[in-house]
């Protein structure tokens, strides 16, 4: 065994820049839409994986913290990163989309740490439930966290599984929503958020018992210091819920916020608009 090392803060925005910026290369190069969805959530996963997950060179070390990517359309800052981690094989990563193992959405294979098959949307948060559970019934130390979309926080099953999670008091989860306004094609306003409640989701996560605090979501030192408050959670008290306030496409200026960029790939005029990676 041995641990990763863990970045410090000042740390964290060079490496979340590297992930965006490869994620747009190799999507642009190999073809492969649904960027926007996935810029909006890389500083969630940079802040958690090079900061406040517990993990272990070996991908599937039995007290490793997990992660489920719920929202399986945006797993490309996923890849970038675990491949950055040396989870997933350079080559891989690199022909993403053009016959490798990796595909559009996230399928299970722990050797590469993709901890569930997960795209079909409503059905990641239940599983990281069912794994935080496990840990509870076991008296496992690990924690589970589990990114979900905005959007797909309108499925039913997302609910069911806060409703147990809350009555089992899982402390050692944490559901962080990406929740950057928009869904597939659409406003969330424009669909089932009323446009006089934008703070929806925090008022439901915590009337349903969750723990929920509302966090800038490309704020990388926000996000850690609220990590790291929750770090060492444990069964027996809330779940908690973080809710981060991101914006879809960000990185790339031409693309932020713009709904018709959900699938689509930037041209690389859009690109030379201005990207914020550097
Ligand atoms: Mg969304």
């Amino acid at each position: 065994m041995s641990s990763l090392r863990r970045l410090e803060v000042s740390e964290l925005k060079a490496k979340a820049d590297l992930a965006r910026k490869r994620l747009v290369g190799v999507a642009m190069r190999n073809g492969a839409g649904h960027i926007a969805p996935s810029l909006s959530c890389v500083d969630l996963l940079t802040a958690l994986y090079y900061r406040t997950m517990r993990l272990d060179s070996n991908p599937e070390w039995p007290d490793r913290d997990r992660l489920v990517f719920s929202k399986g359309h945006g797993a490309y800052g996923l890849y970038a990163i675990l491949a950055d981690l040396g989870y997933i094989p350079l080559g891989d990563w690199e022909n993403f989309y053009k016959g490798s193992l990796l595909h559009g959405c996230v399928e299970r294979d722990l050797s590469r740490a993709l901890e569930a098959s997960t795209g079909s949307l409503g059905h990641g948060l239940p599983l990281a439930v069912g794994l935080a559970f496990g840990a509870k019934l076991q008296g496992l130390p690990w924690h589970t966290y589990c990114i979900v979309g905005d959007g797909e926080m309108q499925e039913g099953s997302c609910w069911e599984a806060i409703q147990f999670a809350v009555f089992h008091q899982l402390g050692n989860l944490c559901v962080i929503v990406d929740k950057n306004n928009l869904q597939a094609m659409d406003r969330l306003d424009d669909v089932l958020t009323l446009k006089d409640r934008p703070d929806d989701l925090h008022r439901k996560l915590d009337v349903f018992g969750m723990e929920t605090v509302t966090v800038p979501g490309h704020d990388l030192a926000a996000l850690d210091a609220q990590f790291s408050a929750w770090q060492g959670g444990k069964p027996g008290s809330a779940p908690r819920a973080l809710v981060a306030e991101t914006i879809k496409g960000y990185g790339v200026l031409a693309m932020e916020n713009k709904s018709f960029f959900h699938f689509r790939l930037p041209t690389e005029e859009e690109i030379k608009k201005g990207v914020r990676y550097g």
